[in-house]
């Protein structure tokens, strides 16, 4: 059966179709600039028999709509298509970033299902919207088709209360659900599992801290195969220090900027979501640049980095007395899985926590998934590729058998 993987955002829609039994993709594309001037498609065909087929469309693409409309006649073309038709498409997934607390798994989309994530809107404004575009077109498209919701709340709805309160007045809680919620389940998941089997173990028997550093950044750690504490917090904010994100700060900060500075909140938020992080630290936000402009002795790159991996580092020894004992840690996304300046420096001074790393194998360069610790080590590293559309891919399958 062939899964269709969609990943709807505001002026966006990722893609893949995917194989289902053998996992193998067969086609991966992006739709950009909807509604704005000058969209795109970008589509690359894996036809199995011959290399990689690249194509692009540029064209005004006005809505979602016809932004999905394109990508079918994409994929069905007759040249460099990887379907006859349509009715290949057995299933169809959607990435959705907030499920709040009505989604502790991944979910076949029904019209109570659409309902719970209308009423979770308030929660992630800028996201759900735009997911439940790319749902609702989906669903005229291919009325018949299976639609099966994943969310990056999901994974997280493990949590305690006392790692998913804030210690603010309990009826914020209770009438506005303001709590932890997490983000990147998906990834976290899937890179515990692929763990759990490099260690040789079943999931539900390991401890594990898994380090998502991309864009977005997040740690989590994982009690017997479950999420129990994790960095992001209601909104993808919270905890590690971002491409443009600041992470952590004095909730005060927004009102010292208000007095000080007049800015209003709206202006406070774009702030600390778009202009900080290793971008407010340092003027940019791209790993590679900012190590090429810390070697060529730019002050403030290196000073990112080092805010960066210190608190990473920090998260990583919060999350230590959170388990106790930790089987191993994850190191995966962007970053995570390509750095190996910043995976040192985030261990840099953890030998007494029983953590090593073997120099030779963190700086050795491969795209699979591997072991990086020291041979006496006691917490085993490890390297290990994210791929969140085979991991939804996955969940689609378990869905679709229950
Ligand atoms: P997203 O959160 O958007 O999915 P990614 O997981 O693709 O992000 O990660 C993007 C980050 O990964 C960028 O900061 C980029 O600089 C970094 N990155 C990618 N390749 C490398 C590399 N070879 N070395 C260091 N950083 C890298």
């Amino acid at each position: 059966m062939k899964f269709f993987i969609v990943n709807s955002g505001s002026s966006s829609i990722k893609y893949q179709v995917i194989e289902s039994a053998s996992e193998t993709v067969l086609a991966t594309g992006l739709v950009e600039r909807i509604g704005e001037a000058g969209g795109r498609l970008k589509n690359t065909a894996f036809p199995g028999t011959s290399d990689e087929l690249d194509s692009v469309i540029e064209q005004p693409i006005p809505d979602h709509r016809s932004g999905m409309q394109l990508v079918i006649a994409t994929l069905t073309d007759k040249t460099d298509g990887v379907i006859c038709n349509v009715a290949e498409i057995g299933a169809i997934g959607h990435r959705v970033v907030h499920g709040g607390e009505d989604f502790s798994g991944s979910m076949r989309i029904t019209d109570p299902v659409l309902q719970a994530l209308e009423r979770n809107i308030p929660l992630a404004p800028l996201h759900n919207p735009a997911n439940l575009d790319g749902i609702r077109v989906a669903m005229e498209i291919f009325p018949h088709v299976p639609q099966v919701a994943v969310f990056d709340t999901a994974f997280h709805q493990t949590m305690p209360p006392r790692a998913y309160l804030y210690a603010i007045p309990y009826e914020l809680y209770e009438t506005d659900r303001v709590r932890r919620y997490g983000f990147h389940g998906t990834s976290h998941r899937f890179v515990a599992g692929e763990c759990a089997r490099l260690l040789g173990k079943q999931l539900p028997e390991c401890n594990l801290i898994t380090v998502h550093l991309g864009n977005g950044c997040s740690m989590t750690a994982i009690e017997n195969g479950r999420s129990v504490d994790t960095s992001l917090g209601m909104t993808p904010l919270e905890g590690l220090v971002m491409g443009t994100r600041s992470g952590d700060v004095d909730p005060a900060l927004h009102l010292f900027l208000k007095q000080n500075k007049g800015m209003e909140l709206e202006a406070i938020d774009a702030l600390l979501n778009k202009e900080s992080g290793l971008k407010g630290l340092c003027g940019m936000n791209d790993m590679r640049d900012i190590h090429k402009a810390a070697a060529e002795g730019d002050v403030r790159a290196k000073l990112a980095v080092e805010v960066q991996t210190y608190r990473t580092r920090k998260y990583i020894g919060a999350f230590m007395a959170v388990l106790g004992r930790v089987d191993g840690i994850v190191f995966t996304a962007g970053i995570g899985e390509n750095d190996p300046i910043v995976r040192a420096e985030s261990l840099k001074g953890l030998e007494a926590f029983g953590i090593r790393l073997d120099p030779e194998r963190n700086w050795q360069r491969s795209k699979e998934a591997r072991c990086i610790s020291a041979p006496d080590s006691t917490v085993r590293i490890f390297v290990i590729p994210t791929n969140e559309e085979l991991a939804i891919a996955r969940e689609m399958a378990q869905v679709l058998r229950n």
